[in-house]
């Protein structure tokens, strides 16, 4: 590590090693924020565009850590490779390590995560989808543009004391719940780990598809959780059931999802996440020819609303993530407690 002057902000003391920084990924919106706070920290971050692959993680090299969003991604070959050149720490900028292979790292690399910045900001963001595809205000907002003022095929549903599902109670369900209740509808939840002191009613799995008239999914990417939301679920939800997704893409089998939505079982989908997101989330694909058939189907519906992993996009939540990061690195290089290391046992 090399040397660095004093931060006066968080109070390095002159002539002590300062952190290099290999940052992947890097937006204009990522800059506003870290460019500033890792200045004050003294670390020496260099802001790379190139998501965190196999190709580029030639990069690292020279550096102390890498720093990498979502759809940036580290497997067990490039941990090796992390390893040799000495890169000790994973900054993820994400509460989410389910694109990192973590047990690969365990006894290598540190990895280190913001766990939670604003639940708020992906909580009202769901809520935003489910009254966009329900009350369709994003095909009102087009049609009158063009002075179409026909209401035609925009009904939608009260949601004021229908059943709402959510899937993982966590923080984010947490805030969702309170969104709901808020609608004054009747929440019911599932989760493995039940917290008992919420204000909600759990159910089983099976129950909470049978009764929901609108789900929301808030549980994280694990083995168990893959394709949660398949053939079999769908079967079992009620007719014309909303759904909205701001946690994984992977939870859902698209395909699966796509039947539902043709049979009409579904009745309106909210996709902040998509399976096969990585490397068209988050970038201009808009003069490309379109390959992935099934994200090219899912644009076709109506009552369809997608949208490019942003649930979290508020100017708190990145205040926070720029923060929690900056702290996570003074921490690691300051021998503290690393409260935030995701480690094998949390798999
Ligand atoms: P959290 O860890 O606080 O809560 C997750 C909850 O899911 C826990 O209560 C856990 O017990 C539960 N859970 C685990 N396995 C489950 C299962 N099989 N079925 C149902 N519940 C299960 O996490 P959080 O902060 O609430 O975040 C939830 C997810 O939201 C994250 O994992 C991440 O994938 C996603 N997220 C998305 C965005 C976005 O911008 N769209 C931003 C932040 C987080």
């Amino acid at each position: 590590m090399r040397a660095c002057f004093l931060s006066a902000r968080c109070g390095r003391k002159e002539g002590t090693d300062t952190m290099k920084i290999a940052f992947y990924s890097t937006k204009p919106y990522d800059r506003v924020w870290f460019e500033p706070m890792g200045k004050d920290y003294g670390f020496d971050i260099h802001f790379i565009e190139m998501p965190c692959n196999e190709d580029t993680v030639f990069l690292a090299k020279g550096y102390d850590a890498i720093c990498i969003f979502v759809n940036d991604y580290v497997n067990a070959g490039m941990i090796d490779k992390l390893y040799e050149m000495k890169v000790k720490a994973i900054l993820l900028r994400s509460a989410g390590f389910n694109h990192v292979d973590v047990k690969a790292a365990e006894d290598k690399i540190t990895i280190l995560r913001v766990p939670s910045y604003s639940p708020e900001a992906v909580a009202e963001f769901a809520m935003a989808m489910l009254l966009t595809v329900n009350r369709y205000t994003h095909k009102a907002y087009t049609r009158t543009r063009d002075f179409n003022m026909n209401i035609n095929g925009f009904m939608g549903k009260d949601m004021f004391h229908k059943v709402a599902g959510v899937i993982g109670t966590g923080k984010i369900g947490q805030a969702m719940i309170r969104i709901f209740n808020g609608f004054s509808m009747h929440v019911i939840a599932y989760d493995p780990y039940p917290n008992h002191t919420l204000d909600v009613e759990y159910v089983s799995l099976d129950e909470l598809l049978r009764q929901s008239d609108f789900i929301s999914l808030h549980c994280p990417l694990t083995q168990q959780t893959q394709h949660l939301i398949d053939r079999d679920a769908i079967e079992k939800m009620k007719e014309g059931v909303y759904l909205v997704n701001t946690s994984r893409g992977a939870l859902i089998d698209t395909e699966a999802v796509i039947d539902g939505l043709i049979s009409r079982k579904i009745g309106g989908l909210g996709l902040d996440v998509y399976e096969e997101e990585e490397g068209v989330f988050y970038e201009d694909c808009s003069n490309e020819i379109m390959t992935d058939e099934n994200l090219a189907r899912l644009t076709t519906f109506p009552n369809v609303l997608i949208t490019s992993h942003m649930g979290f996009f508020t100017r708190e939540a990145m205040q926070a993530i720029a923060q929690v990061t900056m702290e996570n690195a003074y921490a690691l290089e300051n021998g503290l407690p690393l409260v935030n290391q995701v480690g094998k046992c949390m798999e």
